[in-house]
């Protein structure tokens, strides 16, 4: 009779060890899991400066965008070109200078620069004149088609090169064209037909290019 609550208390003991084997498990925190949380929390805490920054960057350049930009000096020429119309700059005129025989100077000068063509200012030296005067000259063959101009930057300053578009005739280059001692001169006319006389069908004036064109080459 006295073995029977000792039995009995071992029962309880054993029924008390489970339960609390039961709850400490159930108690434990899983740690997989815990890892698997904390990765995405960590992801969103650090996207939000990132797209403050972009947000940031796109509105200070949207700034620079805005900000207007410093005004560029005009240069002479295109002062001048505000000032007149463009009959005025075509037939602007130097004083005291023969503007025929200034036009001829400035042409045959850029006839030896006809690939490249040559700084306006390099231009002026050589025949003398100021940068006021050769800006003039250099809008009145612009204006009458014997030269073009190109803008360009020059030790930090803008000037133009100018480039020739007519090259000059010279005396020697049309010193043996047969028209010279053609004896129906006088009655050739390009509007011509045959047999009247005309450059058109001539033949004398057609073997005088190719004899002159192969001396070139
Ligand atoms: S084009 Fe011929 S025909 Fe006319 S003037 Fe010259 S050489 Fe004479």
């Amino acid at each position: 009779m006295k073995k029977k609550p000792i039995k009995e208390s071992d029962e309880i003991k054993k029924e008390l060890a489970e339960l609390r084997a039961q709850l400490e498990s159930q108690s434990k925190p899983k740690p997989k899991a815990a890892k698997k949380e904390a990765k995405p929390k960590a992801a969103k805490k650090e996207a939000k400066p990132k797209a403050a920054k972009k947000e940031a960057k796109s509105k200070a350049k949207a700034i620079k965008k805005v900000e207007p930009e410093p005004e560029i000096p005009k240069t002479m020429e295109e002062e001048l070109e505000d000032q007149y119309s463009d009959e005025e700059l075509r037939n602007f005129r130097i004083e005291k200078k023969d503007m025929e025989q200034l036009t001829n100077r400035v042409c045959e000068i850029l006839a030896e620069h006809a690939e490249d063509g040559m700084l306006q200012s390099d231009v002026w030296k050589r025949l003398k004149l100021t940068n006021r005067d050769g800006s003039r000259l250099s809008l009145r063959l612009e204006r009458r088609g014997m030269i073009t101009r190109e803008k360009i930057l020059q030790n930090g300053r803008w000037t133009y090169r100018l480039i020739i578009e007519q090259m000059p005739i010279s005396l020697e280059s049309i010193q043996n064209a047969p028209c010279l001692t053609c004896p129906v001169e006088q009655k050739c006319n390009v509007d011509n037909v045959y047999p009247e006389p005309s450059p058109k069908h001539c033949e004398l004036i057609e073997e005088w290019v190719i004899i002159e064109s192969k001396k070139k080459k």
